[in-house]
């Protein structure tokens, strides 16, 4: 058997969502576990709704996640001539005709089943229509649409590797339009003809789009083609069941991007919206690991719940673990977004911005919060967290203290966390004090903050004459303000 093709096709009508994204990467995993080639399409003969720079930006997205193709992009307005001969063919074949009903007409025929309350199904007014009749509505100039003939009765059925069979009434499908009056083929249409063309032999796409799947069955079987097999996966639905839309949050992976969302985090999360690798394993997997494990076996029937908290979750185990170079390269713009850094990076700048990130990234979720949380590392001007200076600050004898830590730390030779820890511990003994009673005002006078990471690892990074300055000024602070 030769090697399976499988196929993305969004259409440039907005940017990559992560539903989207999440079809996009089952294609994709599917390619990379099974040899099988994976082809990127763009869906655009919706002129109205498709924008070149949507192109540009799918393009992007799927490049940042790491999802790269080996055909195309191929764009369906540029192969509108295929489209075009396959109906000519269905139409010599009487598979298919010209239909020259009004809008007006369609209209009044909706209207009159919207009154009896059922569905409105193109009656096949045009069916019939005489040669001589069509000849000569075509010479006044009549912009017909093309149906598809469809049978009256039976049944069509879909067998999806998700869904099992799934059947469909034919009385239910009317003569559906294949191609448009003005030429352009209807997404039904184009999507079939690709997907044949272009020997896709796994349609893996999202679940709406299982009601579609007969009638492009049906054009496939007109054509005499061999069907490709379809797995429709299973809707993302937002925490209380209703779809997923901007007024749950960041949806598309641009805003992802921009938030502080690292690419394998949110692949490794969106694998997981309908699918798992069953068993108890890992739920933190690389790309490889995952199209090892793969496969449309194990994506699930029952929509998949979308839920920021664990993708939040699933990015912090990323940021604590990855290669730092990356990780500094990826947040950089957080950190020159709040004006802590300008590129390009001096080789000492990127030196500090180093040990910076490595204590704390512990304590970052997002990119923008690692940034955030940098901030004392590069700026003086914080204020103190006013609960922890009310507690802290208005001890008595705190000042003096500060001023004795610093001195004693400025007395050492070699400055780093170790030494700067003794240095702490010895005075807390000679003074008879316990170690709280200096590291909490010494952390406040440090950072601002009450939380925070080691408080001698951030000495360190520091340096000594920081640290002591701040220590300093923390105890002027008290003295004038308390
Ligand atoms: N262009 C369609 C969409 O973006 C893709 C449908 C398909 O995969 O067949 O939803």
């Amino acid at each position: 058997m030769s090697a399976p093709r499988v196929r993305f096709a969004p259409s440039p009508t907005g940017e990559l969502h992560i539903g989207g994204a999440r079809t996009a990467l089952f294609n994709y995993l599917f390619a990379r576990g099974t040899g099988g080639v994976f082809v990127l399409r763009i869906d655009d003969t919706d002129l109205e709704r498709s924008r070149d720079q949507y192109i540009d930006k799918l393009v992007a997205s799927m490049k940042w996640l790491g999802l790269d193709w080996d055909e195309g992009p191929y764009s369906q307005s540029q192969r509108l001539e295929i489209y075009r001969e396959e109906a000519e063919i269905l139409i010599s074949g009487k598979l298919a005709y010209h239909c020259f009903c009004t809008t007006e007409e369609l209209e009044s025929g909706r209207e009159a089943a919207k009154k009896e309350g059922r569905t409105f199904l193109y009656p096949g007014t045009c069916r019939n229509l005489s040669p001589e009749k069509r000849e000569k509505l075509l010479a006044e100039g009549q912009k017909p649409v093309v149906r598809l003939l469809t049978p009256d009765n039976g049944q069509t059925v879909v067998s999806d590797m998700v869904r099992g069979e799934v059947s469909f009434e034919n009385s239910g499908l009317d003569d559906f339009i294949i191609m448009k009056s003005n030429g352009l083929p209807t997404y039904n249409f184009a999507s079939i003809i690709d997907d044949l063309k272009m020997e896709i032999t796994h349609v893996i796409r999202a679940e709406e789009h299982l009601s579609n799947t007969p009638r492009q069955q049906l054009c496939a079987m007109a054509l005499g083609y061999k069907l490709p097999i379809f797995a429709h996966v299973p809707m993302i639905l937002a925490p209380d069941r209703s779809k997923l839309s901007k007024r749950h949050g960041a949806t598309s992976v641009e805003e992802f991007k921009d938030g502080g969302y690292l690419p394998e985090a949110l692949i490794n999360y969106i694998v997981l919206l309908g699918w798992s690798p069953g068993g108890e394993e890992e739920e933190i997997m690389s790309m490889d690991e995952l199209a090892a494990k793969f496969s449309l076996d194990k994506v699930t029937k029952t929509a998949a719940i979308y839920d920021v908290t664990k993708l939040t979750w699933m990015n912090g185990n990323y940021i604590r673990d990855y290669p730092i170079d990356q990780l500094i390269s990826e947040a950089l713009p957080f950190y020159e977004n709040i004006e802590l850094v300008t590129r390009p990076l001096e080789d000492n700048e990127q030196a500090y911005l180093e040990k910076v990130v490595e204590t704390v990234r512990e304590r970052a979720k997002t990119l923008a919060e690692l940034a955030q949380v940098s901030t004392y590392f590069y700026r003086d001007d914080y204020d103190y967290d006013q609960k922890g200076a009310a507690k802290h600050f208005q001890k008595e004898g705190v000042a003096d203290l500060l001023r004795q830590a610093a001195g004693s730390l400025l007395k050492l030779s070699l400055f780093n966390a170790e030494a700067a820890e003794e240095k702490f511990n010895n005075l807390c003994e000679e003074l008879d004090i316990s170690k709280g009673r200096l590291i909490a005002p010494t952390r406040l006078a440090l950072t601002g903050r009450m939380d925070g990471p080691g408080l001698f690892a951030i000495m360190e990074v520091l340096g000594r004459e920081k640290t002591a300055a701040r220590l300093f000024r923390a105890a002027e602070f008290i003295e004038t303000e308390f």
